[in-house]
């Protein structure tokens, strides 16, 4: 889920005094907007996480409806048990990007400006608008809780070795766990 490239604006902001300016001259006349805008690749990274806790999620409710429907034999159990260890494994959520406010003009030209410190320095980058960015990070936090919620069922197949006197209670423990989850 990259970003759509219609959504990437390229800007050229200061590296000194932080003014941020479209190279395109404004045609006079137009009425301003305000546009927030955060970093094309914090965005990129938050659609990412969204991508890795997406698959995550499938692979331990898939696990676990197996583990569910599973005879839970001494074979069966390794290999579920591998695999609960690698799903344990959770992509850290991004921290929230800086935004910042510029304002874009109906001709397009998108400026912020800044007291300058001297002389500006002003490589391009891109951006993206905070509108696009601020869903997908709360998408990405949104399936982490969910992910979250499947971990004890899955903690539980992933470090418990039964003593043989409790292998069965063991495994009706955790399929009814598992059974619990999904
Ligand atoms: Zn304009
Ligand atoms: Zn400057």
């Amino acid at each position: 889920m990259s970003p759509a490239p219609h959504d990437v604006i390229l800007i050229h902001q200061c590296i000194g005094c932080g003014a941020i300016e479209t190279p395109q001259p404004c045609l006079g006349g137009c009425h301003e907007h305000r546009l927030d805008l955060v970093p094309a690749e914090e965005h990129e990274a938050a659609a990412a996480t969204v991508d890795a806790l997406e698959r995550l999620l499938a692979e331990r409710e898939r696990l676990l409806r197996d583990v569910a429907h599973s005879t839970l034999s001494d074979e069966e159990w390794a290999a579920l048990r591998t695999r609960a260890r690698a799903a344990l494994h959770t992509p850290p959520i991004p921290e929230p990007a800086d935004t910042v406010t510029t304002w874009k003009c109906d001709c397009g030209h998108i400026e912020a400006p800044q007291p300058c410190i001297g002389v500006c320095v002003r490589p391009e980058r891109a951006m993206v608008p905070a509108d696009e960015y601020t869903p997908i990070l709360a998408r990405a936090t949104e399936l982490a809780a969910h992910a979250e919620r499947l971990s004890p069922a899955l903690r539980l197949l992933a470090w418990t070795t039964p003593r043989p006197d409790h292998r069965e209670a063991t495994a009706t423990a955790l399929r009814t766990a598992a059974m619990t989850c999904v």
